[in-house]
């Protein structure tokens, strides 16, 4: 901050400050505000949610280790909320192994493991959902909470003095906009407070997606023709895959709306998630694929025949920008050999996340959680699902309150308390290891 920021004016005061309301930001609001703090909650956009609302990624995933669900906390109330309206669908327990049946009825809702290698791949606890009613999840939440929302701020700038976050300054229609707070949680998902406070980080790429929608499909005539015709459902899915240029096996996945498909497709390489001009480009081309698949598959794909375009999502899907280099940084290694750390306060699926992964090296009083924590981008690959990004959210909530009420540095802030606070409040914390982790070692020894 310079010496003419002095003229902004300082809107907002308050004990935390979390910038960005994507399912990391909300969640560590929502934790820090139940935890006894003052919060501020800075957006953007319009609406809260981030890729998972804007980005209209449509399930929630990477909660189970085999059997063993392992992800909960504020996620549940998500959840349970949407389900309550009608707009989440999760498979019941009984249905949740592996059997052609099985599959044949749930895959085309996402909620199958895709990591296992067996077909069909098992039926797991995972939620499919509808993006406004995480929308309106969001704002219930903040607004139970006493959060002071601030949507339309653009955050510019950290505010940093003696090597401590002090606040942030956004860019509004109103001008710029100072918020002051004790401790920032940068939950933009591109590093972007992190960066301005001079915090390290690495620069991470990885395919960008234009998600859609398509309304009025037949599901279960494109679903019987799959399974009862799969040789010819196979020729028409290749060109259809060919066409969108890049997509997973799966390319549409049903919504609670009865006839409504999202479409995690197509795959662009070679754009920089932050970057004006790619995220520019990327809007024109993943339009241009789309209608290339749309009208393909309304002409050959049985179930499509009568589909018209619902549009695409408000946000370009961005994976992987700017990642923090924090006191720990994760590898993809530890990723894939579900390496435990004495330090883990959060988990997803089969792997663990240390403490010092939320934590920059340089800047205090500020923590990250979400997409961009400290992993290398082959690891964060493995490990930016909603779910996991959620827990971190929650993890940087507490972590925040307990800092503030001892008076202390967050980086020092012990990650016991936080085990503890997370069980206190439904959320594992990962502090238990399952039985396929490996590396069960020290702090010292992984330092
Ligand atoms: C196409 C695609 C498919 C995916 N598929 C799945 C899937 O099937 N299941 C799954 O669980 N995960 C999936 N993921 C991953 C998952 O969606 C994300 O990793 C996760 O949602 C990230 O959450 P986040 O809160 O960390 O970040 P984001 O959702 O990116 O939220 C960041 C928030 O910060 C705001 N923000 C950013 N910069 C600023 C700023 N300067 N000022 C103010 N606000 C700012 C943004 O507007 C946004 O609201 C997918 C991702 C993509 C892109």
């Amino acid at each position: 901050m310079t010496s003419t920021d002095k003229n902004i004016p300082v809107v907002a005061q308050s004990d935390v400050v979390v910038v960005g309301g994507g399912a990391a930001g909300v969640t560590a609001a929502v934790s820090a505000a139940r935890n006894g703090c003052s919060v501020t909650l800075l957006e953007r956009y319009h609406h809260l949610g981030g890729m998972a609302s804007g980005g209209m990624v449509l399930v929630l995933d990477d909660m189970v280790n085999g059997k063993e669900i392992v992800v909960s906390g504020i996620v549940d109330e998500f959840v349970a909320r949407m389900q309550k309206e009608g707009m989440a669908v999760v498979p019941p327990e009984e249905d949740r192994y592996a059997s052609d049946e099985m599959y044949r009825k749930w895959a085309r809702w996402g909620v199958h493991d895709f990591h296992q290698a067996q077909k069909p791949q098992p039926i797991v606890y995972a939620c499919a959902f509808d993006p406004d009613a995480w929308k309106r999840t969001s704002l219930d939440l903040v607004r139970e909470n006493n959060i002071n929302l601030r949507l339309h701020s653009w955050f510019s700038d950290a505010i940093v003095e003696d090597g401590a976050v002090k606040g942030v300054i956004c860019q509004t229609k109103m001008g710029r906009q100072a918020i002051r707070g004790d401790i920032v949680i940068d939950t933009t998902g591109d590093c972007d407070v992190a960066m301005a406070a001079g915090a390290d980080f690495s620069q991470g790429q990885y395919i960008v997606t234009t998600v859609f929608r398509l309304a009025n499909v037949d599901t279960d005539e494109a679903e019987r023709f799959e399974h009862e015709e799969p040789e010819e459902f196979a020729k028409i899915n290749r060109q259809a895959r060919r066409i969108i240029g890049g997509a997973w096996e799966m390319w549409w996945l049903k919504t609670p709306i009865p006839g409504v498909v999202w479409c995690n497709c197509p795959h662009m390489p070679g754009y920089d998630g932050v970057s004006v001009e790619d995220l520019t480009k990327a809007e024109y081309e993943g339009r241009e694929r789309m209608m290339g698949l749309f009208e393909y598959v309304r002409e050959n794909m049985p179930g499509f025949k009568q589909s018209y375009m619902l549009g695409a999502a408000e946000q370009v899907g961005v994976r992987t920008t700017r990642m923090l280099q924090g006191e720990y940084v994760v590898t993809k290694d530890d990723i894939v050999n579900r390496r435990y750390f004495e330090d883990t306060v959060c988990r997803g699926r089969d792997y663990y996340t240390p403490y010092r992964a939320l934590l920059p090296r340089q800047v205090d009083q500020l923590i990250v959680a979400g997409r961009h924590y400290s992993a290398e981008p082959e690891a964060q690959k493995r490990s930016r699902e909603i779910p996991p990004c959620m827990v971190q959210g929650e993890v940087a909530g507490i972590a925040a309150s307990l800092a503030l009420q001892e008076n202390s540095m967050i980086r020092d802030v012990d990650y016991r308390k936080i085990q503890k606070q997370m069980r206190a409040q439904g959320a594992d914390p990962g502090d238990i290891p399952s039985a396929n982790a490996t590396g069960v070692d020290s702090l010292a020894q992984s330092a």
